[in-house]
């Protein structure tokens, strides 16, 4: 189908695109690499009267690493997270996400801001941002603000993100010492996440686990963490039994969606596998020191 007429805008400059934003109002939409978008648009499920490109803003495109801290722009792409020096080295499990996104050209256009604001219930990202303790950094007309992961994410496709805000960067913690794993089991046609886990740990000196987080996407209507599981490992010798046990709280107390693609009952079921499977490889992966990188 053809979108709805619209009007075209393609700032230069951060500042252009904040006042665009906030001068058009909620008429108006951010474009950044159109994956969800364009297809929302073609659908008619969205018909923004003004698009405002931020696609040249070349600011937003940036990945840094410094004072403890990875921050990556809000558009960098998924092939950049799969492939740049930096992402793989601070925060492995980031790229292998990435690499389990759609096929090379939606990698190759999508954005991890994008991703992230679209909000998708079955978006990949979302789950190793929980995992990773990530911040979202949104400016809008009074300045920016930091946003953590676990209030970033807040329904079905709905975000911290206020109308007259841009998303600028995810910034994610380096120091930790985690292993960490994401593991997905994905619709065959369109690569989404019919159920997808990261998890990240780290040990104390022990070997017990002194960290443990667990993100969850594709089960709920939105992405959300596994307390219960973190919880009952804290302090813990992940054995495989242990690992097994506190998996099986995975899906406790959610509200587990059900489509053609699934029914409630087999995603709480992948919940609960993957997660134990995340945890497993994220355990190991810290012991031997070696992160499972995709090739890029
Ligand atoms: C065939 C296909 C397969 C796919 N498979 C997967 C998959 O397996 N896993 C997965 O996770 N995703 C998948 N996707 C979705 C893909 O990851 C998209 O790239 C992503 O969801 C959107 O990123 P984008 O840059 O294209 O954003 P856009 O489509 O341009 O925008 C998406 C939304 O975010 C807003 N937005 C974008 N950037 C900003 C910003 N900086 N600040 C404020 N608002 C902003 C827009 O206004 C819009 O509402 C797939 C998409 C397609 C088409």
């Amino acid at each position: 189908m053809i979108p709805a007429p619209f009007t075209y805008h393609r700032p230069k400059t951060l500042g252009a695109a904040l006042r665009l934003l906030q001068t058009l109002g909620s008429v108006a939409r951010v474009l950044a690499g159109g994956q969800s978008l364009l297809p929302m648009m073609k659908l008619r499920l969205a018909a923004p009267a003004h698009l405002i490109d931020i696609g040249r803003i070349a600011a937003l495109r940036r990945i840094r690493a410094g004072g403890g801290r990875l921050r990556i722009g809000a558009l960098a792409t998924h092939s950049m997270i799969e492939s740049v020096p930096a992402v793989r080295r601070w925060v492995p499990v980031l790229a292998e996400t990435a690499s389990t996104i759609g096929d090379l050209q939606v990698r190759n256009l999508g954005t991890m801001g994008g991703a992230a604001v679209h909000a998708d219930p079955a978006a990949d990202y979302p789950a190793t941002l929980l995992a990773l303790d990530a911040e979202f950094v949104l400016q809008g007309p009074d300045g920016a603000r930091i946003v953590p992961a676990s209030e970033f994410f807040q329904g079905l496709m709905a975000t911290a993100l206020r109308p007259d805000e841009l998303l600028i960067e995810i910034s994610l913690p380096t120091a930790q010492r985690v292993g960490a794993a994401y593991m997905k089991m994905p619709n065959p046609a369109s690569g989404f996440a019919l159920a997808g886990v990261a998890a990240s740990v780290a040990l104390d000196g022990d070997g017990r686990c002194r960290h443990v987080r667990v993100g969850i996407t594709g089960v709920a209507s939105a992405a959300y963490r596994a307390r219960h599981v973190e919880q009952a490992l804290l302090g813990q010798e992940p054995t495989d039994e242990v690992l097994a046990a506190a998996s099986a709280a995975a899906a406790d107390g959610v509200d587990a969606s059900a489509d053609l693609h699934a029914s409630a009952e087999y995603r709480r079921h992948l919940a609960r596998v993957l997660t134990r499977r995340a945890l497993a490889a994220a355990r190991d992966r810290r012991r031997s020191g070696k992160q499972g990188l995709p090739s890029s």
